[in-house]
């Protein structure tokens, strides 16, 4: 299957083609005639699976050029980062094209987007909370929205924006084409599909709860305390004499906790930053700029923080902390193995998180193995070097690097 076969028009090809795309994804197979023939549509693809481009490709086509200044498109996105990255496809496929799109999220200036707004476009992308905002005092005229798109809906769900989604979709007019794409179908997602959909085209590229199949995953089972230290041992030589590794994005559990780590990695020699919902938008575009560039070799993010990040050749994942809800496991590991690259997850567990490990399992039908534990040493103190130079000489010498090697994993 080529992308020729799939009804779009010779400006799409080009677009996708300039990218350096032959070959349509599954999802984009599936997805993108039905969509073009106007049908409701529930999509179950993960980040990773090209579903961007599934919605994308077909709604630039359908809205051939710019009309009007109320937007005929509305796509609603549970992230800034997310929603700013729809905003960077709909550019990419529609550079042949004569269409305004305008993004929408919370945590900057409005009166630029209410200026934007004003100006008019095509296809609005948005985060809910500041749409519905900017709703409510009259900024956005829905009027002519005949196309919806839900992305990442569980995401949003999660987020709590459940009765912000509602409300925006009592705004719209009733006659309208509806696109849903969820990574995994909880009851919740079911209701919403059901009251949303009209006689959808169901679509499904990896089975609901299951994880990306090309990431190799790996357990190691490792005291709190020394998280760090074999955190920092796996980036400077790898798990088993693989190598040090080029980058990972690293998850861990609070915003304080990310900050901390990433200052305990810059300490060790690791350039390293941290994304969380507390660093301003602008300090959340430079690192992930920074790290996809290759000028960091670590980014320390939370949960949120990360949904919808799209790192090409990401090659590892690490769980500093397990996550408390398996679905979010998923979510953290399809970050990398994206788009036919392979990926590499590794899990820090320590003794009171194995039974999230395995609830993880019982979610995602499928093991997680330990591995042997690497032998790391004790470097990283944890506090800074500063007040490290301020102690007493005899302070600094009460604090070897001591080695530990850790029993093999049974
Ligand atoms: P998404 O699932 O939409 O976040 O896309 C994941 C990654 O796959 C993005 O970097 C896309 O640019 C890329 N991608 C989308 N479609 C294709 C394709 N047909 N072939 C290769 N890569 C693709």
């Amino acid at each position: 299957m080529k992308f020729n076969d799939l009804g779009l028009e010779p400006g799409l090809l080009s677009a996708v083609a300039d990218r350096g795309y032959d070959t349509p994804t599954p999802i984009q197979v599936e997805a993108i005639p039905p969509v073009l023939a106007g049908r409701d549509l529930l999509g179950g693809a993960q980040t990773g699976t090209g579903k961007t481009a599934a919605f994308v490709l077909p709604l630039l086509q359908i809205l051939r050029a710019a009309a009007g200044r109320a937007p005929r498109v509305l796509i609603l996105a549970p992230t800034r980062e997310l929603a700013a990255q729809i905003l960077e496809s709909i550019r990419t496929y529609g550079v042949r094209k004569n269409l305004r799109a305008l993004v929408i999220f919370g945590g900057v200036g409005e009166q630029p987007q209410i200026d934007k707004l004003r100006s008019g476009c095509d296809i609005l992308v948005a985060t809910p909370g500041r749409l519905l905002d900017l709703a409510n005092r009259g900024f956005v005229d829905f009027s002519q929205v005949k196309h919806l798109v839900l992305d990442e809906a569980d995401r949003m769900l999660d987020m709590g924006f459940i009765h912000d989604i509602k409300r925006i979709i009592k705004l719209l007019p009733a006659q309208r084409q509806n696109l849903m794409f969820s990574a995994t179908y909880t009851p919740d997602i079911r209701v919403l599909a059901s009251r949303i959909l009209k006689n959808p085209v169901q679509v499904e590229v990896t089975p609901p709860n299951s994880t990306v199949d090309r990431v190799v995953q790996r357990a190691f089972r490792v005291a709190k305390d020394d998280k760090r230290h074999l955190l920092v041992h796996l980036f400077q030589n790898g798990a088993n004499g693989e190598g040090r590794w080029h980058q990972a994005l690293v998850f861990t559990r609070t915003k304080h906790g990310a900050n901390r780590l990433s200052e305990q990695l810059e300490r060790a020699g690791i350039r390293s930053a941290a994304i969380h919902g507390n660093k301003s938008q602008a300090a959340r575009t430079r690192a992930l700029a920074d790290f996809k560039a290759g000028k960091l070799t670590a980014l320390v993010a939370t949960e949120v923080a990360s949904r919808g990040l799209d790192i090409r050749e990401l090659p590892q994942v690490v769980n500093y902390d397990m996550p408390h809800v398996p679905e979010d496991y998923v979510h953290r590991i399809g970050r990398t193995a994206r788009a036919g690259n392979d990926g590499h997850a590794v899990s820090l567990v320590s003794e009171d998180e194995t039974s999230l490990l395995r609830d993880i399992e019982r979610t995602m039908r499928q093991a997680v193995p330990f591995a042997p534990t690497p032998a790391f040493a004790r470097t990283v103190h944890a506090e800074p070097v500063q007040r490290m130079e301020h102690a007493s000489p005899a302070r600094r010498a009460a604090k070897p690097t001591r080695h530990f090697r850790p029993r093999r994993a049974s």
